[in-house]
């Protein structure tokens, strides 16, 4: 990864097991907690492209988000119903993009959000994507200012997730906890370290790379920061594929009709494994979704199963420490991701309001995924309809 020079560093303070070559703790500022946080709070779909960049040889696998994230990139743009299609499935965007923008160090600044319109004033369409197509049939190229749109405030003096002034002690495992005297004693007499003179202290830097292989441990590793800091790489390989957590349908899901996903699955009759579903296009759209939502609603939504143990700390800690309420058990996408039919506990927020700042028009925010002239309510869908899979 390419390095600038005014590159943020934060400084760390690692206790380390000098015998056993571990990392006991790592003693870290409120800013430094807010990055590690902030990873939870990426899309699926960043993540595999993030790592995918990182590591190009041999990316480390996020399960089976992985091969999910490869078709669509196979896939061909005519496969899909709108060439935005794609792109909001291959650059997932997350409701707290706005919120990450202060972060002091920030492994996925993402774009501020630009508006286009056809341009004309009779129109009254904008979309969030210049190759979206307006009722009257003109490209919608012309980037249009609109104000009610949200921005970053920089004035807030809390953390990003986390409120308050305090020291935070990360372990090993990525329990993330208020940094005490208490709690260092703890800590040290549980790994057998009540003698000082085994352990000693050293201070690590930690810059973009060093959060980038911390974000492959998180996948791989139950040991992330020695991992990261002492053997300088994630575990390679000793992962199996998808056993992150996947968004599974074991929910009881109520039965109303526009609810009801039917697939065909040729299973193998020995050992009872599905080998491929044959499906319509409403279950590839509910797949792909999968994409966008940010790795903590996936933790949050298959629940204690997961079988990553950094991962399921690091989740409780920001449960625990965020300022903001994390656990709505549901991951809120932003609007345009909305599909006709939408399982599990996956919803949209409500388009915001956008009015246009030459002349104050409130103007309607067009679904990228459908063309200018059929827009639905119900929401549509990424691939091209009737076809099957
Ligand atoms: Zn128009
Ligand atoms: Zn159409």
């Amino acid at each position: 990864m390419a390095k600038s020079s005014g590159e943020t560093k934060f400084t760390l303070k690692l206790v380390v097991d000098e015998e056993r070559k571990k990392v006991v703790f790592a003693e870290a500022c409120r800013d430094f907690v807010d990055v590690l946080f902030s990873l939870l709070t990426l899309p699926m779909g960043t993540i595999v492209r993030l790592l995918e960049n990182h590591r190009k040889s041999e990316p480390v696998p996020v399960g089976c988000f992985s091969n999910l994230y490869k078709s669509v990139v196979d896939m061909g743009t005519d496969d899909f119903e709108t060439e935005a299609c794609k792109q909001i499935l291959l650059y997932p965007r997350s409701l707290r993009d706005v919120q990450c923008k202060r972060l002091k160090l920030n492994l996925h600044p993402a774009e501020g959000y630009k508006w286009f319109s056809c341009g004309s004033y009779n129109c009254d369409m904008c979309s969030g994507f210049s190759t979206s197509r307006c009722r009257c049939g003109k490209l919608m190229n012309k980037e249009t200012p609109m104000s009610g749109a949200k921005v970053v405030d920089y004035n807030i003096q809390d953390g990003v997730f986390v409120r308050g002034r305090s020291s935070f002690i990360i372990t090993d495992d990525l329990k993330v906890a208020v940094r005490s005297t208490d709690l260092v004693l703890r800590k040290l007499k549980s790994v057998g370290c009540g003698d000082l003179r085994k352990v000693s202290e050293r201070i690590v830097e930690i810059g973009l790379d060093e959060v980038m292989t911390l974000l492959e441990c998180i996948f791989s590793s139950n040991a992330s920061l020695t991992d990261t800091f002492l053997n300088k790489q994630s575990p390679k390989g000793v992962m199996k594929p998808c056993t992150t957590p996947s968004p599974y349908m074991e929910k009881e899901i109520e039965a109303r009709p526009e609810e009801i996903i039917t697939f065909s699955a040729i299973v193998r009759k020995h050992d009872m494994k599905i080998l491929y579903v044959e499906c319509k296009e409403d279950f590839v759209d509910l797949l792909f979704t999968f994409l966008a939502v940010p790795l903590e609603s996936v933790v949050d939504i298959s629940g204690e199963s997961s079988t990553l143990v950094c991962l399921g700390n690091l989740f409780k800690g920001f449960k625990e420490l965020s300022a903001t309420e994390v656990s709505r058990s549901k991951a809120v996408l932003p609007h345009y991701y909305k599909c006709q039919k939408q399982l599990l506990d996956i919803i949209t927020e409500r388009p915001q309001l956008l009015f246009r700042a030459s002349d104050d028009e409130l103007l309607d925010l067009i679904d990228p995924k459908s063309h200018g002239r059929d827009q639905s309510k119900k929401g549509s869908g990424f691939v091209k309809r009737d076809a099957r899979f």
